[in-house]
Parts: C-alpha cells; sequence; structure tokens
C-alpha cells in the first residue's frame, strides 16, 4: 500500500481518509447495487458480448457488429428502388494508366497451402483482383454472414477447374441453407457494400457512378432477395 504522509486532518476525518486508501470488502449495499443492475439486464448483455468476442464473432474494431437478417435487406432493398436517382454522378476518366501488370504469380490455397503457377491477366487476377475481393469481404463481413470460395485458384483443390472463378455463400438466420453465387466480380462485392452503408450511387472507380438503384436486380441476386424488377 501506499506509504506516502496523509494530510493533517483531526480526528474522526483522518480516520475516514485512511479507510479510503484500502480496498473494502463488499457490504450489503453493494452486493444490493449489483443486484440492481442486474435486474436491468445491463450486467446480462455485456456478459453475452464479451462471450461472443472471446469466441471470435466480434469485430477487429471491437464494435459489436450488427447481422442483417434477409428480412431487412429486402425491406431495405425496396426503399432503394423507389430512391430517386442522385444528382451529380461522377463521370469516368478518358483515359488513365495502369502499372504493368505482373508476369506470373504464385497462389498459395489458404486451404491446402498448395502452390498454383499463373501467367499473364491470370498472374494479374491473383495480385490485384483476389486481394481486393478478400479485403471486401472482409469488410462485409462485419455486416453480412459471407464466405468467399476462391477455390477455383487451386489446381491441388479443383484440378479440372478451367476459369479462375469467384463465388460467395451468405448465410441468413432464418435458413441452414447458404445463398450460394458464383462468377462474381469486385464491382459486385461493392454493390453490396454500399447498398448496406445506405448508398444511392455505385462507385465504378475510373469508369465513374451510377445510381445504385439501378443494379437493384443484381443486388438481389447477390444477396438472394426477392427479386425487383
Ligand atoms: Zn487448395
Amino acid at each position: 500500500m501506499i506509504n506516502r504522509p496523509l494530510p493533517r486532518r483531526e480526528g474522526a476525518q483522518q480516520a475516514t481518509y485512511a479507510q479510503s486508501l484500502v480496498p473494502r470488502t463488499p457490504d450489503r449495499s453493494d452486493i444490493q447495487r449489483l443486484k440492481e443492475v442486474d435486474i436491468t439486464g445491463s450486467t446480462a448483455n455485456v456478459s453475452a458480448m464479451t462471450t461472443k468476442r472471446m469466441k471470435g464473432e466480434g469485430t477487429a474494431t471491437g464494435r459489436p457488429k450488427h447481422v442483417f437478417t434477409r428480412e431487412e435487406l429486402e425491406r431495405k432493398l425496396t426503399v432503394l428502388a423507389k430512391r430517386r436517382a442522385p444528382r451529380n454522378l461522377a463521370f469516368g476518366a478518358d483515359c488513365y494508366s495502369r502499372a504493368a501488370p505482373p508476369n506470373r504469380s504464385e497462389y498459395v490455397c489458404p486451404v491446402c497451402g498448395e502452390k498454383t503457377l499463373y501467367a499473364d491477366s491470370e498472374a494479374w487476377n491473383v495480385e490485384e483482383q483476389l486481394p481486393t475481393a478478400r479485403e471486401l469481404v472482409a469488410e462485409l463481413a462485419e455486416n453480412l454472414e459471407i464466405r468467399l470460395d476462391e477455390s477455383a485458384y487451386c489446381r491441388h483443390c479443383k484440378p479440372n477447374e478451367k476459369k479462375l472463378d469467384l463465388a460467395i455463400e451468405i448465410r441468413y438466420s432464418d435458413s441452414s441453407q447458404a445463398n450460394r453465387i458464383s462468377s462474381i466480380d469486385n464491382d459486385d462485392l461493392r454493390l453490396i457494400a454500399e447498398f448496406l452503408a445506405g448508398k444511392n450511387r455505385h462507385d465504378r472507380g475510373m469508369l465513374g457512378e451510377t445510381p445504385l438503384n439501378r443494379h437493384k436486380k443484381r443486388l438481389g441476386e447477390l444477396l438472394g432477395l426477392k427479386q425487383h424488377g
């Protein structure tokens, strides 16, 4: 404990100050307070959250994530479909230069650990497209139960696969069956991110912007929702 001298005080006052420095064993009033907190449910919520985090279900940022239900997303899509097109959409750039694509790339499968060698445009796919897709899916996973299936990239896992195909699988609490969509690209993943964020414009980078509700059909397909036009 602390050995610094107590300030000069008189009688009972000094005794109270000294007592306040030693940890107190909880008395009946403390226990009563704890019980009251329990009744309001706030401690229960906190412990549920802590358990989730310990099981790795929380987000990296420590925020509790909100996982959309299919019903919520269907409502959201209906709202989007009725929204007016945004003004001042950005035009695309006329021309742009890109860094030279890599000639070859070695893909390492995260599932089996085997390596597959790719060249030319496929190498570009492995070096540029795939890492972006992984990042986008990781972001989407804050609000969706989503998984990226990149097994087509691995010649060991999928020896007969001809195309570098990416697929996503989304699970909802109302169904045990995952909604699987293959042949997706990063533009699809950006559509989902913009939709979840409540935006009404789709940013296609160098190609400019389009109203997001123009993509409602694709969003419905990607998310496994009721179709809109
Ligand atoms: Zn593999």
